[in-house]
């Protein structure tokens, strides 16, 4: 799914007042679909995390199914959670008039570049990166 953000913040900037429930119904579609793209966010950041365990763990001769059935597992999550707000999104949109306004208003997670720092996993005192879900070491949930 491709959403032009240039085109909806564009979109948004052009924007007058309206009425205030159109104006609020619209946010939260807007809502949606940031919640979207965050989701979507989450799904690349942690199928890159489990790409370089996999690497990491081919490369060093070792395995850890464990820990890779876990980011599997987290992954199966986002992609469920992204169906289900598609689905909202698509019956939401099936009932709004073809041309209203759009209002956003939202925080968008950017997505970081490859980890590069480490922090200690407090179960069990190894070095892992930043921004991994779970320790490389142990499996705790960071
Ligand atoms: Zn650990």
């Amino acid at each position: 799914m491709n959403i032009d953000f240039d085109k909806i913040l564009a979109t948004g900037a052009q924007l007058a007042d309206s009425a205030k429930k159109t104006a609020v119904d619209l946010a939260n579609k807007g809502k949606k679909q940031v919640d979207l793209l965050n989701a979507q966010t989450r799904l690349h950041k942690t199928q890159r995390q489990l790409g370089a365990l996999v690497y990491s763990l081919a490369k060093n001769g070792e395995e850890n199914d464990l820990l890779v059935k876990k980011y599997v597992e987290a992954i199966s999550r986002i992609e469920e959670e992204i169906e289900e707000l598609k689905k909202r999104e698509a019956e939401q949109t099936a009932t709004e008039s073809a041309n209203s306004p759009l209002v956003y208003t939202y925080t968008m997670e950017q997505e970081e570049p490859a980890a590069e720092t480490e922090k200690v996993c407090p179960q069990c005192g190894a070095l892992v990166e930043e921004d991994a879900l779970f320790c490389k070491h142990c499996g705790t949930q960071l």
